[in-house]
């Protein structure tokens, strides 16, 4: 039997976004681990610093999330989640275009016909899903293929989370973590036990905080505005959602105009991709330019759409992409002064625009790493107590 189905690993984690909850999750369904979360922000709240309440929809990388999703679409309405169908409309044909490799799988794969495309659209394809059974996705960087497309209604999925989460006895605390040192000292119990696990899940926080300051990672600011369309229309748009590539344009530059329903009654246009802006504020342009395009492309649904707000988060980019990693490290508790401890610290950020869809598949790999160095951990601790005894 490995040491880590021996006893029960306490974990503190840093971050309740869907990267931290997530990750909460994926140990507590292991039933070997306590987990406590410390975070500034939770679900519920709405922040610039907090990214995951301004996900959109997922477009899956990641099969596992995805099964994930879709067995939540179809048994839990309070997960948020739900089915679409997908149109990707390219303003200029890319040169060679292949059909995506999802198209064997998929049922009414085709080419929308000239009549079908919107003004302005030189290309466009559309697909329906088959059964979750049936269902897999994937993408190739720029250009995502979609086999379908799940919306998930963020806030909520969030809270979701947050619920299964304190179900299987872990527990979130709202605090700022001033340091990684700090999350290994801070409680994990009532009685002041420590951790011996830490998992840095800050997102953008990992740029300023001491013990990791990862330069690696900048913010991609991203505008989207909210509307709803007259109740008569309410039955197609929750049907419709679209991606629209304008000559040039491809994911992680500039603009791209989208549309994505919730289960709530919203609508979700969008959107803008720019680095490093930090800016808070939406810009009144921006939501213009957004709600012109979108009502350029279908305007039978978006004519008479209400704004009902614009909401603007920076997603948590990494230069090389997102950390995933865990090792066994001696931490000084006071700066030095002695009293070290020896943990496990683990990361798991950088996902910019693919937190959620990337979200099960991370959290798995991150407690997979983890539970690589339970031994090691167990050894070393072992060693410094024989030490300690001579
Ligand atoms: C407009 C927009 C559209 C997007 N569309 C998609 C999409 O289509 N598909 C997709 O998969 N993703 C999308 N994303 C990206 C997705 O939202 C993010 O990748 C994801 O939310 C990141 O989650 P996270 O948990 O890593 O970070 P966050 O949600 O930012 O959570 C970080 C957590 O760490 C806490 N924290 C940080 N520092 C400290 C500290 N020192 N002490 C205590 N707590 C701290 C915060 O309070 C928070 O709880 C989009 C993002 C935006 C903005």
């Amino acid at each position: 039997m490995s040491p880590s189905h021996k006893r029960t690993y306490k974990v503190n984690i840093l971050g309740a976004g869907v990267s931290g909850l997530s990750t909460a999750l994926a140990l507590l369904e292991k039933k070997n681990y306590s987990v406590k979360i410390y975070a500034t922000h939770l679900p519920s709240d709405l922040s610039i610093d907090y990214t995951s309440p301004w996900y959109v929809r997922i477009i899956e990388l990641d099969t596992a999330t995805f099964n994930r999703l879709a067995h939540l679409a179809d048994t839990d309405p309070n997960a948020g989640v739900m089915y679409l169908t997908g149109h990707d409309f390219w303003d200029v044909k890319p040169k060679n275009f292949e059909d995506p490799w999802f198209k064997r799988l998929v049922k009414n794969y085709r080419h929308l016909k000239q009549e079908e495309l919107p003004p302005g659209v030189e290309f466009g394809i559309t697909y329906t899903t088959g059964t979750v059974n049936t269902l897999h996705v994937s993408g190739n960087g720029y250009f995502t293929y979609v086999i379908i497309y799940l919306s998930v209604h963020a806030p909520k999925y969030l809270k979701y989370l947050q619920e299964q989460i304190l179900a299987r006895g872990g527990t979130i605390d709202r605090a700022t973590i001033p340091s990684l040192k700090a999350l290994a000292r801070a409680p994990h119990s009532t009685d002041g036990s420590k951790a011996d696990i830490i998992i840095n899940c800050s997102g953008l926080g990992s740029r300023n905080l001491p013990g990791v300051h990862d330069h690696q990672m900048f913010p991609t600011r991203g505008q989207i505005v909210i509307v709803k369309v007259p109740d008569s229309l309410w039955p197609k748009a929750k049907q419709f959602t679209m991606e629209r590539y304008a000559e040039g344009s491809a994911m992680g530059t500039g603009t791209i105009t989208y549309v994505i329903p919730r289960d709530n009654g919203e609508i979700v246009l969008g959107g803008t991709m720019e680095h490093w802006n930090y800016q808070e504020a939406a810009s009144e342009e921006t939501t213009k330019a957004i709600v012109k395009r979108v009502v350029a492309t279908k305007p039978d649904l978006f004519s008479n759409a209400t704004i009902l707000r614009s909401c603007v988060g920076l997603r948590p980019n990494r230069r090389g992409g997102v950390r995933i990693s865990a090792a066994v490290e001696q931490l000084d508790w006071n700066e030095g002064w002695g009293d070290s401890k020896v943990v496990v610290v683990a990361h798991n950020y950088g996902h910019a625009g693919f937190g959620y869809q990337a979200s099960v598949g991370c959290a798995a790999k991150v407690v997979e790493q983890v539970e690589g160095c339970l031994n090691e951990l167990d050894l070393v601790r072992a060693s410094s107590r024989s030490m300690a005894k001579l």
